[in-house]
């Protein structure tokens, strides 16, 4: 059986790898449009900064290993075309320009997610960088690195926006972060981000909120950036203004895609045509709270559905748990997590929920060092099951949001998580830890 993946970073390569350590007989072959196979994206911004100086350290398992298991993998080609009803793909060969027809007896997507470039005069000009690929990590390291660069605006106040801030900040740059929306991280609610924008400030970014981008102006690169309310002066912009799903080249397969992109799949990973599956950032996902398919790109669920789709491709029938969106940040000295609904998914569900929002140290006031943590649960109000929480402070947050994460996907109530048995010892955690004390606040 030959099984063609599309796509050879998180979704993609977890699929190959499974296929090859459930059946070393099964043909894999891989096409993979940039010059990099199966590596951290989550870890650029942390290079591009000079916390880790070497790109290797980004690659999870190298194109040699692949290759040594059986995989046969194709770097700088580009799928271009998919032919169900012929089970054939067409393929470009980027650096030859040349075109072939591949075959495929299962084929798996996972092209994961391209960023959105706003569409505003001077957006192509030398000094615009992006931060979603290797190739865009080592562009942008290599830009940053000219003393020339003093100047930094980033466009979009999210996760990745906010990295790309703090990776600036640490090799000296002077920092501004316009958004959009009248406030940062989105995913999280108010109560929580609250604090990010103090700590912005107290590292010497300047904030724009509210702020829409609106020309990057400069004679022959980069050098203001304009907005409906400012000009700024910008030797290097980052764009970081969100992704869609890369999935134009299925139009006209028959591939059944959600209003954004996302391709359609079951539980199992399928897409609607048989023997062809999709995983990671290009598709849609399941939803344990929500009991509905969503689309969250996410690292974690990518090498879980890639996983899956593996197995399944192999004759397997192993179905998804679902994701509860769970995420992390640091910004400066802040943690923050994520997980489950937020209120503003909870009101969108029209869920009758309550909310707690609970500050508690992360340990007591006669060990050194005690520092608060602010909680915001989300609760099914009748019942007390917990339906979301999220935190934030400077330590021993995003270990105990993985806590709420258990017992979400437990379906557990406040009441049962505020009593269970955790861990104590002064450095780390009072006898009633921040957990406990979050839960026993929902009344
Ligand atoms: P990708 O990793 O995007 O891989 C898809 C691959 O398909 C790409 O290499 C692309 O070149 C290739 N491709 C696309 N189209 C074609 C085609 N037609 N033919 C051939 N190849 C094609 N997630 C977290 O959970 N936590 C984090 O902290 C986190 N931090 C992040 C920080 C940054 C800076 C970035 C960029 C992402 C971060 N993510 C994080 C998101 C995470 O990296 C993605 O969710 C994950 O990589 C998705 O995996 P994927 O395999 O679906 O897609």
């Amino acid at each position: 059986m030959k099984i063609v993946i599309v796509g050879g970073v998180a979704a993609g390569m977890s699929a190959a790898a499974k296929i090859k350590r459930t059946n070393p007989d099964a043909e894999v072959v891989v096409y993979e449009k940039g010059g990099f196979l199966s590596y951290g994206a989550c870890g650029l911004p942390y290079f591009v900064s000079g916390v880790n100086d070497d790109w290797r350290k980004l690659i999870a398992r190298t194109r040699e290993e692949f290759e040594k298991s059986g995989i046969r993998t194709f770097l700088r080609h580009e799928v271009v075309k998919v032919v169900p009803d012929r089970k054939q793909i067409m393929v470009k060969d980027l650096e030859q320009g040349s075109l072939f027809l591949d075959a495929y007896d299962k084929l798996m997507i996972a092209v994961g997610a391209s960023p959105i470039v706003p569409d505003v005069p001077g957006i192509r000009l030398p000094g615009v960088h992006l931060l979603k690929s290797m190739e865009d990590g080592l562009d942008l390291k290599e830009a940053a690195a000219s003393p020339a660069v003093r100047e930094v605006v980033i466009i979009g106040g999210g996760a990745i926006g906010l990295e790309a801030a703090e990776a600036m900040v640490h090799l000296g740059k002077r920092v501004r972060v316009v958004e959009l929306a009248d406030r940062l991280l989105p995913p999280y609610d108010p109560e929580i981000t609250e604090p990010v924008s103090a700590e912005l400030h107290r590292h010497g970014v300047s904030l724009h909120l509210a702020e829409q981008l609106t020309e990057i102006a400069g004679a022959g690169r980069v050098e203001r950036v304009r907005t409906d309310r400012g000009e700024y002066p910008a030797d290097l912009v980052i764009l970081a203004t969100g992704v869609r799903p890369a999935t134009g080249f299925l139009a006209g397969s028959g591939i059944r895609m959600a209003p954004n992109g996302a391709i359609y799949i079951d539980r199992e990973m399928r897409t609607n045509i048989p023997d062809v599956y999709a995983a990671g950032d290009c598709a849609v996902v399941y939803h344990r709270v929500m009991e509905e398919d969503t689309y969250i790109p996410l690292g974690t669920t990518a090498n879980k559905m890639g996983r899956l789709a593996g197995g399944n491709m192999l004759g397997r029938r192993d179905k998804f748990v679902g994701t509860l969106g769970s995420a992390a940040i640091k910004v400066f000295d802040l943690e923050l997590g994520r997980t489950g609904l937020s209120e503003a998914d909870a009101k969108k569900l029209a869920i009758d929920y309550g909310t707690a929002v609970v500050e508690a140290m992360d340990h007591p006031a006669y060990y050194p060092n005690p520092t608060p943590i602010r909680f915001k649960l989300i609760y099914d109000k009748e019942t007390k099951t917990l339906l979301g929480a999220q935190g934030v402070g400077a330590k021993g947050v995003v270990l105990r949001i993985n806590l709420f994460a258990v017992a979400i996907h437990n379906r557990m109530s406040a009441r049962e998580l505020g009593m269970v048995d955790l861990c104590y010892a002064p450095p780390f955690s009072g006898v009633w830890d921040a957990v406990h004390i979050a839960c026993n606040a929902v009344k």
